[in-house]
């Protein structure tokens, strides 16, 4: 017996959900919800909630090729579920949702579908039109489902885009438009008006960024004495100051972690910032270690012109490899003692201050 296509099958855009594109199967097929998508490709209850939906049965029954449907699929494959990924970048399980939608409904309503980027968890808000995502129906109010009738409508009838979503800080939506931008592999945006470090951050890999991202936002907190770390939206609004007038923010948030250390805190810089240190310079999480390149430029920074407690370590020299003892660091001396090319350097020092060694 042969499988059955469905009457309307609208190919896949190469940055859609995957599960939106289920959705609009659905919705397209005039079905009340994606249950009967999935039906059709033979496929069990489960699946549908896990990472590792089997694209070649969906493939079959939209009637195209299972290339076109794996591009954008979570899992390498239903073997694979604890690979994540989005659109072929590799991700750690937990920064990715597939269970709790949230979206833009004005994007939704310009584009006609749902991108794949609302699949991350950091992905609270919109770059585009600066508003939170929506998560829950303006009408009924329940959390809203991938089992509904239509992109843009609840299971209960409501439009989703009935209603005024909150707004987000200029900060939050550069830093967040930078994210979807990598997810996406859209190029660098033209203006940089929070001044973050854009073009360094979309260059790093997806996984590292969301990493640098979670770190920065953590330490802000805590030298906020914040506790609310898993909230994400804090994460992204704190992280973005972080990064918002690159770099200095950076280190002010150095600066504030040093006023809380006890004043006995002997010892290197290194030392003295072991956990906010290693968290960017030693993680498994930042991979490549260049990734994380223009954090270091700034991190010397810091620890050579604005923080006179303690010393700039043998250690940290070693392992950043730069000499402090130098009054004058040449691009090409810094370049060769840090072990970054010399053209990431000048590019990196361009907008800042010359090094020096205090
Ligand atoms: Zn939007
Ligand atoms: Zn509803």
């Amino acid at each position: 017996m042969s499988t059955p296509l469905l009457v309307r099958h609208p190919t896949p855009h190469r940055t859609e959900s995957l599960l939106g594109y289920v959705l609009r199967l659905s919705e397209n097929n005039g079905y009340p919800s994606p249950w009967s998508v999935y039906r059709l490709a033979g496929m069990r209850q489960n699946e549908m909630r896990t990472t590792g939906i089997r694209v070649e049965s969906l493939a079959k029954i939209a009637g195209c090729p299972v290339s076109q449907l794996d591009g954008i699929a979570f899992a390498q494959s239903a073997n694979h579920q604890r690979c994540s990924r989005l659109l072929g970048h590799r991700l750690v399980p937990t920064d990715l949702n597939v269970t709790k939608p949230k979206l833009c409904p004005q994007c939704v309503s310009e584009k006609g579908f749902i991108e794949a980027h609302w699949h991350l968890e950091i992905m609270v808000a919109c770059p585009i039109h600066q508003c939170l995502a929506l998560s829950t129906c303006p009408k009924c109010g329940k959390r809203l489902s991938w089992f509904r009738p239509g992109l843009l409508e609840c299971k209960c009838g409501g439009n989703l885009q009935d209603g005024e979503l909150p707004s987000i800080s200029l900060s939050e939506a550069s830093l967040l438009d930078a994210i979807r931008r990598t997810v996406l592999a859209l190029p660098v945006p033209a203006e940089n008006l929070a001044s973050l470090p854009q073009d360094q951050l979309m260059k790093m890999s997806l996984h590292s960024l969301l990493a640098v991202v979670h770190t920065l936002g953590k330490h802000r907190m805590i030298a906020n004495r914040s506790t609310s770390w898993n909230d994400k939206r804090r994460a992204v609004e704190k992280a973005s100051h972080v990064l918002m007038n690159w770099p200095q923010h950076f280190i002010e948030l150095f600066v504030d972690i040093g006023q809380r250390l006890p004043v006995t805190t002997a010892g290197g810089v290194r030392k003295q910032f072991a956990s906010i240190y290693h968290a960017l310079f030693k993680s498994e999480a930042i991979r490549p270690r260049e990734d994380a390149d223009f954090l270091k430029v700034a991190f010397l920074d810091f620890a050579m012109n604005h923080w006179g407690r303690g010393f700039v370590d043998r250690k940290l020299v070693k392992v950043l490899g730069t000499n402090v003892a130098k009054r004058y660091l040449t691009q090409t001396e810094f370049a060769t003692q840090i072990g970054v090319e010399q053209s990431t350097v000048a590019r990196l020092l361009r907008s800042q201050k010359p090094l020096r060694g205090e």
